[in-house]
């Protein structure tokens, strides 16, 4: 694997951010302090593989995500999962990262719950030989794992010096832990609540301008 001395490292932050909320951002950006990346790049994705459909459109979940970063000078917005056809595979995304940033080192960000269903998604083992896998792991979440997936991560753990290298590591960062979802959000929307203080209220304006989430919807 390329040991990249001088190119910038970069995070990768995919989810359905449906809506954004400041679960991811803080999160984001404790990973951005704690690894020193000089970007993160947030993806919201087309069709996620492993969940139901989001409710909002993919355009509008990408102006949600526009809104909630504007001006702050290491977080944006990567469309790339959107121009695709079909499921949103990570490791097409990072394929198609790969081809922009040959040989930066490269950051994908998940949950510890995401983490533990790792040797699920789509052609897993290439995602550490595309990029490092930094772990978030929030205080009261310890990480459970099967026994093949604690195995590899034990041969894959990053140890000092690892971040100049491309790719090929899992790290484990602690991150802030704020007990905001998505969901809640939504149904708290539906309900007809307050949502300040979860998200941005650039946000919260733009849900209630679109009259996203409105009352009457379904919540899946
Ligand atoms: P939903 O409630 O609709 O499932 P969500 O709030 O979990 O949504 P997603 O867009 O599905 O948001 O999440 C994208 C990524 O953000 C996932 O890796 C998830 O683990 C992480 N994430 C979501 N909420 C938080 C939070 N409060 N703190 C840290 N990470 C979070």
């Amino acid at each position: 694997m390329a040991k990249s001395e001088t190119k910038p490292a970069i995070g990768i932050f995919g989810g359905t951010f449906d809506p954004v909320h400041f679960g991811h951002l803080r999160t984001a950006l404790d990973v951005v302090e704690a690894l020193g990346l000089a970007q993160l790049r947030l993806i919201p994705c087309a069709i996620p593989p492993h969940r139901v459909e989001p409710v909002a459109n993919a355009a509008v979940r990408r102006l949600m995500l526009e809104l909630a970063i504007k001006n702050h000078p290491k977080l944006m917005v990567d469309d790339r999962e959107l121009a695709r056809e079909g499921p949103s595979y990570t490791v097409d995304t990072l394929l198609s990262l790969r081809e922009d940033f040959v040989d930066n080192p490269l950051f994908v960000l998940m949950g510890t719950d995401a983490f533990a269903s790792l040797t699920s998604w789509s052609r897993w083992q290439q995602i550490i030989e595309l990029a490092h896998i930094v772990v978030m792991q929030r205080a009261e979440e310890p990480l459970s794992l099967s026994a093949e997936l604690d195995e590899w991560y034990q041969q894959h753990q990053a140890k000092a010096g690892d971040e100049k290298l491309s790719a090929g590591k899992v790290w484990s960062v602690p991150v802030t832990q704020i007990g905001i979802s998505a969901t809640q959000i939504r149904e708290a929307l539906q309900q007809q609540r307050d949502v300040r203080y979860l998200l941005p209220d650039a946000v919260i304006r733009l849900i209630e301008q679109l009259g996203l989430y409105p009352p009457q919807a379904d919540e899946r």
